[in-house]
């Protein structure tokens, strides 16, 4: 860059000074004799008019005019001094003129361009001078061959100047040679100096010989000349034109197609965005819960079977799978709407997520199930604090909603190591801890082999107890209760028997509470309970007089149905008993569990007109002030009192307490599992009105039942002298005499 401004001042330094030579040559040795009109008028055509008629060189800023011939007419008729001062002037009004109309044009441009002109000139002037005698006498007196040489030296002098001149200052600044600049640019303006040399001669001839007929021709020739080669020169333009225009074109079609291609890509970048974005989003979806935002069940299973890997290699290493159930969340589900529950779930999920060691894994895995992982595991009893803090942050009160709700969790434990080598096993193992935890009230409890055993019996009897329902296995056992004052029989309890093909009956202890946790306990209730209905009607029919009751016991787990009582309704209607008979039994700990809800069951329950007893009254905890809330009948007082109820024991205490609180509450007391004399008489002193046990009658099977109903008094021979209505003392004495 700084050798390029280098050269061309380089070169301008070369060039003003001959230019300004030629001109201080030329007013020195100005020829003020031939100063006339002619001149003159040439000067001002020449200076003001002759740039007007110009033609640009195809491809370059240089400008052909008409003054180069006006230059070679003022050389041939006035002499070299004229024609470097026209050139100059010509050369200064055109590029001021050029600059006026807004062409940038740099004062040191100008000033070359002056000096290049008056160079050319005097170059011009100075060979024609020593080539020939003076160019004005040349032209009087030369032969016209020797004329046309002149002219020719004139064109090719100015020529060469001019076009070397342009070209190596072009060549300068665009850094080309010299060479290819005058080859590609100047060569072409040759005919057209030798055509305005021609002209020149042609017209200064004919100027000269007054010839006006060759004066006119010359003009019109040259005019000719002039108007093909501008011609020429516009269609170069305009196929340059042309072509620049079709390579921009190109170029702009190139652009747009590297912008849509650009756009393409850009596209493309955010589909793939966009499909990372969603792959990542299903595969958070897959492996997390939506609830809590927990890992899930598949993530879990996932960092077990790491974990599993990791023991196999190295044998020594332990982990422990902590399998989580909230108790009664059911309950919490349908009492205090699904929101609510969900709602508990998350609070639940962000205690435990507190709880875990950086590294350990909660899960959620449905409902109100969640598990943890704890890797690295020294001994068991660090798994058994864990859970305890578990246990106590769980049973910390939620506030939801401006409520405060109360959960527990249970926990089944499995201890991992290389003794397990399936996922699966150490989750069922640790699911199996967790039903002993819940079963046995225990809140956390370590899996050990005798419990998979036990499970397997469960899972067995399970199976066993769908099909022992489509089998007919079940059927219904009736045992008397009976009427304490009068002896007689006052109704039947009906209890569910199961006879199973290979193990015979099994205790209701056992399958009822399987039935229970399957929610086979609805269908079967509504079965035993219809039975028993049907059989009542049977009874009422053959003795209207003397209607009994007939119990039927309702699981705690049915109250979480809302339809209940809808269902009994429709087993009445569907049976025809007269609901005053029905005595329905619940137990302590399924009324108290949800205290509230529960009264609304039993009031509803109550208006269908049935009656209502709590089963084994005392061994729940049954809280004093809710009792006389409850629409309860009968109150039937827990075998364990009777069994061992001693005049002045503990028991017998507690009997007589229920006894006396059931008459202040106006209810009756049914005493059950009387087996001996001594605790019939027992009950009897302390006014006890209904009693139900093997004394009486084990519960028996429909056909015997029919014989115990169609021996109703059969009980008052239990006692010698026993007769309805006797006192006291005298059922006292009777007690003694039996005793005796
Ligand atoms: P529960 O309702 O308290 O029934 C009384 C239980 O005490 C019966 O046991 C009965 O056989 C037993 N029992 C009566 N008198 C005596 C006696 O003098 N000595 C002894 N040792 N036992 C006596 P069972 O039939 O084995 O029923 C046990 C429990 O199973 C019932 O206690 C009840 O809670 C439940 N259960 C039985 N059938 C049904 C049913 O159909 N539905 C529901 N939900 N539970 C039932
Ligand atoms: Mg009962
Ligand atoms: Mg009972």
């Amino acid at each position: 860059m700084k050798n390029k401004e280098k050269f061309i001042n380089l070169y301008l330094t070369v060039i003003v000074p001959l230019g300004i030579i030629a001109l201080l040559w030329a007013i020195d040795y100005f020829p003020l004799e031939k100063v006339n009109i002619e001149l003159i008028g040439l000067s001002i055509i020449t200076i003001f008019f002759s740039s007007y008629l110009r033609i640009q060189l195809p491809r370059t800023k240089i400008h052909l005019t008409v003054s180069d011939s006006l230059i070679i007419i003022s050389l041939l008729l006035y002499g070299g001094q004229v024609a470097v001062l026209l050139a100059s002037l010509e050369s200064l009004f055109t590029t001021l003129n050029l600059r006026r109309k807004g062409i940038k044009i740099k004062n040191r441009t100008i000033v070359l361009n002056i000096s290049v002109a008056a160079f050319s000139a005097f170059v011009t002037a100075a060979t024609v001078n020593v080539i020939f005698s003076s160019p004005l006498e040349a032209v009087l007196s030369e032969t016209n061959s020797e004329f046309i040489k002149i002219l020719l030296v004139m064109a090719g002098t100015q020529f060469v100047v001019n076009s070397v001149c342009a070209a190596i200052y072009i060549a300068l600044k665009s850094g080309k040679s010299i060479w290819q600049v005058w080859n590609d640019y100047c060569l072409n303006a040759l005919v057209i100096y030798i055509a305005g040399a021609l002209f020149a001669g042609a017209s200064v001839n004919a100027f000269s010989s007054i010839n006006l007929f060759m004066f006119a021709a010359v003009s019109g020739v040259s005019a000719l000349i002039y108007i093909t080669y501008k011609r020429y020169v516009d269609d170069v333009k305009s196929t340059a034109a042309l072509a620049g225009h079709a390579e921009r074109e190109r170029a702009e079609q190139a652009e747009r197609h590297i912008a849509e291609l650009r756009h393409h890509i850009t596209e493309q970048e955010r589909i793939s965005d966009a499909l990372r974005e969603s792959k990542d989003l299903f595969r958070h979806a897959a492996f997390h819960d939506r609830l809590t935002d927990l890992p899930n069940r598949n993530q879990f299973m996932e960092t077990i079977k790491f974990l599993l890997k990791e023991s196999r290699k190295k044998p020594k290493y332990k982990f422990a799978v902590l399998f989580l159930d909230l108790d009664r969340f059911k309950t919490v589900n349908d009492s205090l709407g699904h929101s609510t529950g969900d709602k508990l779930i998350k609070k639940v999920a962000e205690r435990l997520a507190a709880c875990v060691a950086e590294g350990d894994q909660v899960a959620r895995f449905s409902g109100d199930e969640f598990a943890v992982v704890i890797k690295d595991v020294n001994n068991a009893d660090d798994v058994l604090n864990f859970a305890e803090l578990i246990k106590h942050k769980v049973a910390a009160p939620f506030i939801i909603e401006g409520r405060k709700i109360f959960t527990s969790v249970s926990i089944g434990i499995a201890l991992g190591g290389s003794s397990y080598t399936e996922v699966e096993e150490i989750l069922r193992d640790a699911d199996i801890a967790m039903y002993h935890a819940k079963e046995s009230g225990k809140h956390y409890v370590i899996f050990d082999k005798t419990m998979h055993t036990r499970a397997v019996k469960r899972m067995q009897l399970e199976t066993d107890l769908r099909l022992a329902i489509e089998r007919r296995e079940l059927s219904v056992y009736y045992q008397p209760i009976i009427d304490l004052n009068t002896m007689r029989l006052a109704g039947f309890e009906a209890l569910m028997r199961w006879k199973h093909p290979q193990r015979g009956f099994i205790p209701p202890g056992e399958f009822i509470p399987v039935c229970e946790d399957t929610g086979l306990i609805v269908p079967v209730t509504l079965w035993i309970l219809r039975e028993a209905c049907r059989q009542h009607v049977r009874w009422a029919k053959k003795n209207p007089d003397m209607p009994l009751m007939i119990s039927v016991n309702l699981s705690g787990k049915h109250f979480i149905h809302n339809d209940l009582v809808a269902q009994i309704s429709d087993v009445l209607a569907e049976t025809k008993i007269n609901p005053a008979n029905l005595k329905l039994e619940l137990t302590e700990s399924a009324v108290m569990e949800n205290a509230e809800r529960v009264i609304l069951m039993l009031r509803d329950l109550k208006s269908l007109g049935v009656q209502l007893s709590i089963d084994d009254f005392g061994t729940g905890y049954s809280s004093l002030s809710y009792l006389h809330r409850f629409p309860i009948d009968t109150l039937k007082v827990d075998r364990s009192f009777v069994s061992e109820m001693e005049s002045g024991s503990e028991n017998g205490e507690i009997v007589r307490t229920i006894v006396s609180l059931a008459k202040t509450l106006n209810m009756n007391v049914v005493a059950e599992g009387i087996e001996t004399i001594h605790q019939l008489h027992q009950l009897q002193i302390l006014d006890c009105e209904y009693g139900q046990g093997f004394l009486f009658s084990r519960p028996v099977p429909l056909a015997e039942a029919e014989l115990l109903f169609e021996d109703k008094a059969r009980w008052q021979n239990i006692i010698p002298n026993q007769n309805a209505g006797t006192s006291t003392r005298e059922r006292e004495l009777a007690d003694l005499s039996l005793a005796n």
